[in-house]
């Protein structure tokens, strides 16, 4: 008898109830419970804006109970600090698409104030007619904070830099005039008295000065060379890196044929770089390997290897190599490790090299072991028609 079997088992039922029911849960308190506990503050008003609901994020965020917002309007309780024309395209773009995504800063009752990243969107009825305005809100006061001071900083440090590079240059572009006059009427002096009017030790006094005069010289022209990277640096071009080492082999022919030095290399790629610089970076790097070189004659291989974004180049040689606690040092201006009777130079040729890879995007490093060679290292990213040099 189905009939009497199905009033059966309907009895049962009420009998026992189900494990579910013992646990019913009210849809409606469920829902506040799961808006009250994520992280965003949630806010739903009418369409005239008298809140209807008030999340416990929201309240954290405003300092406002929900039991003193609900059914005040939202802007009794926090003041959105918008401009007119802001004001007015929100209230367009929430009738014209339904949401509205920004950030806004607000005004607390205290006077306090916060910015808030807010996504809002129209609540509309079964039938698509609206019925409220739906906002989540979240705190970005402290990355708002963050981001400004970055910026700031960054601003001034652009800034410094400029005004650091306009007076290296503004300094040794006008030094060299005067400088030119010193050496000019230090020369004449010495050819048209030497052996005359001049006694050894004024002659000896000329040399000295005239010494100085060329050094001085040199670091003005490095220090120029140095402050022209950025303010003359050229467009990225397509370059042949292996063309501009034929360059510098070539440029550097004098030194290489006295010391004997054997110059190999890799197969090496072409990239987007400003040519002119890169031939500067790979002639510093190279002179350098042949001038810091012990007794045996300099061995310099340079080689190139892809690595992820990036072209990372060696300049390896088996020179007198440098100690470990300088290897971050010889990269600033100026910085040198030797006299100049044991190696002539300015101390300028790696911060040059340093400020090139840089504008490039790129790092520039070195490993290195004493008496037995070093190799500096740097990348290059591959694509650098979007970075500085191409800027
Ligand atoms: P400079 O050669 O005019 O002194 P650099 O800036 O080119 O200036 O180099 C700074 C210092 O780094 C040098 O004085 C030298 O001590 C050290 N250095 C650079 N390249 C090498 C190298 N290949 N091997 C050993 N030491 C080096």
């Amino acid at each position: 008898m189905p009939g009497q079997q199905e009033a059966d088992r309907e009895k049962s039922e009420e009998e026992t109830p189900s494990v579910a029911s013992e646990h019913i849960i009210d849809p409606l308190r469920l829902q506040t419970s799961i808006l009250d506990q994520v992280s965003d503050a949630i806010i739903i008003t009418d369409l005239d804006g008298t809140i209807v609901f008030w999340n416990k994020q929201t309240e954290k965020l405003t300092q406002v109970s929900g039991e003193h917002a609900l059914g005040k309007s939202i802007f009794d309780v926090v003041v959105p600090r918008v401009e007119v024309e802001q004001g007015l395209e929100i209230i367009d773009t929430m009738n014209t698409t339904g949401h509205w995504r920004g950030e806004v800063p607000f005004v607390r009752k205290d006077g306090s104030t916060f910015i808030a990243s807010i996504s809002s969107s129209m609540l509309k009825d079964e039938t698509g007619t609206p019925v409220g305005i739906i906002g989540l809100g979240r705190d970005i006061t402290e990355m708002k904070c963050a981001e400004t001071a970055l910026k700031d900083y960054s601003e001034r440090l652009k800034q410094s830099n400029v005004e650091l590079e306009q007076f290296a240059y503004i300094a040794s572009h006008d030094l060299r005039e005067p400088l030119r006059m010193i050496t000019n009427f230090l020369d004449l002096l010495e050819k048209k008295y030497k052996g005359r009017l001049l006694d050894e030790k004024a002659e000896e006094y000329i040399h000295f000065a005239v010494d100085g005069a060329s050094r001085m010289r040199q670091l003005i022209d490095d220090l120029l060379e140095f402050s022209r990277i950025e303010r003359r640096g050229r467009p990225a071009e397509h370059v042949a890196m292996e063309t501009v080492l034929d360059k510098v082999t070539r440029d550097l022919k004098m030194s290489i044929k006295e010391s004997g030095a054997v110059i190999t290399h890799d197969p090496l790629p072409s990239l987007q770089a400003d040519r002119v610089q890169m031939t500067q970076l790979l002639q510093n790097l190279v002179d350098n390997a042949i001038k810091y070189c012990r007794e045996e004659a300099p061995r310099v291989h340079i080689s190139a290897v892809r690595d992820r974004g990036e072209w990372v180049f060696s300049v390896q040689d088996n020179g007198i190599g440098i100690p470990e606690d300088q290897q971050e040092r010889i990269f600033l201006m100026f910085q040198r490790q030797h006299t100049r009777e044991d190696h002539p130079g300015t101390g300028m040729g790696l911060a040059i090299a340093k400020k090139i890879v840089e504008r490039h995007r790129g790092r520039i490093w070195v490993r290195s072991t004493v008496d037995k060679g070093s190799t500096f290292f740097f990348s290059l990213p591959i694509g650098m028609d979007k970075c500085g040099a191409g800027a």
